[in-house]
């Protein structure tokens, strides 16, 4: 157990547990609980004390060190209450002997007034008159002298650091001086310990690679002279040392998951082994003499009944997958592809080879209206199919009847139920299979961590493939990176006949234009969604934004049916609309983003969001992929308002700009990642910290390949240390990296 190994320190086991203090409740906050975890806290910057700088001659806005005697402090209150200290530099020729400075007025020592709003009793005391201290920060010069707000005060010596001042990341309630001594206490055991000890064999190291522990030992006190530049931005080969560290760390990790992932048994599921499987013995059984089992390809049947060709991005995909489930290994495979490419139809497909095989299937979706939609398309296609073979599709929610529940859980757990559809609702306890295959996940980033853990948790014995579906693409580097566990299956290909959506990005003093075209498309058969804003942390203006809206374009589209989704209304409430509105009977929906993921209503070809400028990038591009999915040309109005500034902020302007020259969903990833960075592009996957702290993807490719490339060699001749190190950077982390 390599994390044990590095516990030096801890308390034992048995040890009466004392209440935590407010420091070290804050340390468990940062997540610094092993001795490791604190020597690997590594400073955020640097702060240069080693040198002394003549006060007499600071410039305005100049950082500097000197050691000074109090000439007067006193509590003023104007204009608020705050210490007021004047101080006289003691100049270097009488540094270390005691003089009376305020009996000098020759002296060409400068003077300061020095400002604390905020000081305690001790403060006072180590400024009071007469006393001598040294002083460091930023000068601030006026007319009236030279004056610094709250610079660092710190003991009287002549005597500088010659190392540069550590400054960590922290949080409230943990002062730098506890944080500080507290890594340095905890570096010292690991290297008394030998918690440093080299991990990665000498023959794999990059050519020269600084030593872990003098890397870990400079980044906590580099020496003076070194360059801060090289430190701050990380190109020092102290940081260069650790990034490799952190990211073979990453990339053992995974390779491991996948590894032993390989070394589970999952079900056949090519499709030929329908009449051996239990289900189809059960089943057989209870189907008694009335007819022999229809054994005909429900995949092939489904491939007939389909009302369109499938492309050629979904038949490589397709096979892809086809033939990760025949093996005996479960699959855990990510199918990425751009919102309106057909991620569907794959996954029934994968479906019906699972059912053909005599096992069940799974559809996960992360709302109940998208996984409602995926249901009535499924039904639509495969009940036919299936009611031949005594089988069929059930549904599970969180909101249906006790009793439709119990009738669906009871065909789920008999294998009645071929294919089962829901939201979460199909991973919690109760829900029991007859023989699970396949899981399929659609919109799998919009599951939380704890989510999949659950899920995970769940298939614990029965080790089903996992087929995960996204429309939000994942950049090459943070897939190799992050998802280096995961085979990725890419659609790069729409299916034909669609036309480009036109992007237009306007300011909403043109609301009426809106309403204009929203008349046209109407008079043509088409319909129309108008996207109402999320208000950041306000369901209630939210909601009351988007009824407004409501009301007021129902008055100006008299004869029009409009209707109002939101996430508050009753989940019954819900259908309704979104039934009316995918039946044609509802011109214009107005909804908030409840609509964001997968739904589907070909006819739609207008969309019109309002606010454009509070939306992700990746929202917006969701959004506009509602529309443009049948063969009428489709547009998407991006309506900004300029606020209260009466500007658009920077990042807000780069999205709709984005918006508007691009409609490639892999651009969009690339410019999304860009402008947000990693940590929130990938949202749920990494908040279990399994994030990089220090390698940063844009710059660090190259470590990154070195990584990949050495994980497996380190896996296969070296798995001690490969454990080892993993315990060293992820310790009780390791968990989250498997969700
Ligand atoms: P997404 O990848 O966003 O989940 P969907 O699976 O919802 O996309 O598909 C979008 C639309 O395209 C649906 O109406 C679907 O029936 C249709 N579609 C899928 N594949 C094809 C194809 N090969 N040819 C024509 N239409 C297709
Ligand atoms: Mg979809």
């Amino acid at each position: 157990m390599p994390s044990k190994r590095h516990n030096v320190g801890m308390t034992k086991p048995g040890t009466a547990a004392k209440p935590l203090s407010a420091p070290q409740k804050a340390l468990m906050k940062l997540g610094l609980v092993r001795d490791i975890d604190l020597a690997l806290h590594l400073p955020l910057r640097y702060e240069d004390e080693t040198s002394w700088n003549s006060l007499a001659q600071a410039r305005d806005g100049e950082t500097v060190q000197f050691l000074a005697t109090v000439q007067s402090a006193e509590i003023t209150f104007k204009p608020r209450r705050q210490l007021v200290v004047q101080v006289k530099e003691i100049l270097p020729s009488k540094q270390g002997h005691v003089e009376d400075s305020t009996s000098q007025i020759e002296d060409l020592g400068g003077t300061c007034t020095l400002r604390f709003f905020n000081f305690y009793p001790s403060m006072q005391k180590s400024l009071a008159t007469g006393q001598k201290i040294r002083l460091r920060g930023e000068i601030k010069g006026g007319m009236l002298g030279k004056t610094m707000m709250h610079p660092s005060v710190h003991a009287y010596s002549d005597q500088l650091p010659t190392t540069l001042t550590p400054i960590y990341p922290t949080t409230a309630g943990l002062a730098q001086s506890y944080l500080k001594r507290a890594v340095l206490t905890a570096l010292d055991r690991c290297i008394r310990f030998g918690a440093f000890q080299e991990t990665i064999p000498q023959e794999y190291q990059a050519p020269h690679m600084w030593p872990l522990i003098k890397a870990v030992q400079f980044l906590h006190e580099p020496t003076a002279g070194v360059s801060v530049v090289q430190l701050e931005d990380k190109t020092h080969p102290a940081w260069q040392r650790l990034k490799a560290e952190e990211l073979l760390a990453q990339q053992i990790s995974q390779l491991r998951a996948k590894r032993e992932r390989q070394n589970l048994s999952a079900p056949d599921l090519s499709g030929e082994t329908y009449s051996k499987s239990p289900q189809s013995v059960a089943l057989a059984n209870k189907a008694t003499a009335k007819s022999p089992l229809d054994n005909a390809s429900l995949t092939n049947e489904l491939l007939e009944i389909l009302p369109f060709q499938l492309t050629n991005a979904q038949r490589r995909v397709v096979s892809e997958i086809s033939k990760d489930i025949s093996k005996r290994t479960p699959m855990y495979r990510l199918l990425q592809g751009d919102v309106g490419s057909g991620k569907t139809v794959v996954a029934a497909l994968a479906a019906t080879q699972c059912i053909d095989s005599g096992y069940q299937c799974v559809l996960m979706a992360p709302t109940e209206i998208l996984a409602e939609q995926h249901f009535k398309k499924l039904v639509d296609w495969l009940e036919p199919l299936l009611a031949k073979k005594n089988l069929c599709v059930a549904w599970l929610s969180g909101s249906q009847k006790r009793k439709d529940r119990q009738q669906m859980l009871a065909i789920t757990q008999s294998g009645e139920a071929a294919l089962v559809i829901g939201t979460h609702a199909v991973i919690q306890e109760q829900v029991k299979f007859q023989s699970l295959g396949l899981v399929l996940i659609d919109e799998q980033h919009r599951f939380g961590v704890a989510q999949r853990l659950a899920l995970k948790a769940k298939l614990q014995d029965q080790e089903p493939h996992l087929l995960m579906m996204s429309a939000t693409p994942i950049p090459r580097t943070l897939a190799m990176s992050y998802y280096a566990d995961l085979d990725v299956s890419t659609l790069d290909e729409l299916p034909p006949g669609r036309t480009p959506v036109i992007t237009k990005v306007i300011s909403d003093q043109r609301r009426d234009e809106v309403v204009t075209r929203i008349k046209a498309q109407i008079s043509l058969g088409r319909q129309v969604y108008w996207v109402c804003p999320l208000i950041e942390e306000s369901e209630v203006l939210d909601l009351a934004n988007a009824t407004q809206t409501h009301q007021l374009l129902g008055e100006s589209l008299p004869g029009i049916n409009v209707g109002l989704l939101h996430s508050k209304m009753p989940i019954a409430d819900k259908k309704e609309v979104m039934q009316q509105f995918t039946d044609g009977k509802m011109g214009v929906l107005v909804s908030t983003t409840v609509i964001e993921v997968g739904v589907d209503v070909p006819n739609a070809s207008l969309m019109v969001i309002e606010h454009a400028e509070r939306f992700g990038l990746s929202q917006l591009h969701q959004l506009r992929g509602r529309v443009g999915r049948g063969a009428a040309a489709s547009a998407c109005v991006l309506m900004y308002s300029l606020g209260e500034h009466g500007r658009l902020g920077e990042t807000a302007r780069e999205r709709l700009k984005a918006m508007a020259e691009t409609q490639d969903g892999f651009e969009i990833a690339r410019r999304d990642l860009d402008i947000r960075g990693p940590g929130e592009f990938l949202g749920a996957r990494q908040s279990g910290a399994a994030m990089l702290r220090f390698a940063d993807l844009s710059t660090d490719q190259e470590w990154l390949a070195w990584a990949q490339d050495l994980a497996p060699k380190m896996l296969d001749s070296y798995p001690l240390q490969a454990q080892q190190h993993m315990g060293r950077w992820l310790g009780n982390k390791l968990e989250y990296l498997k969700a």
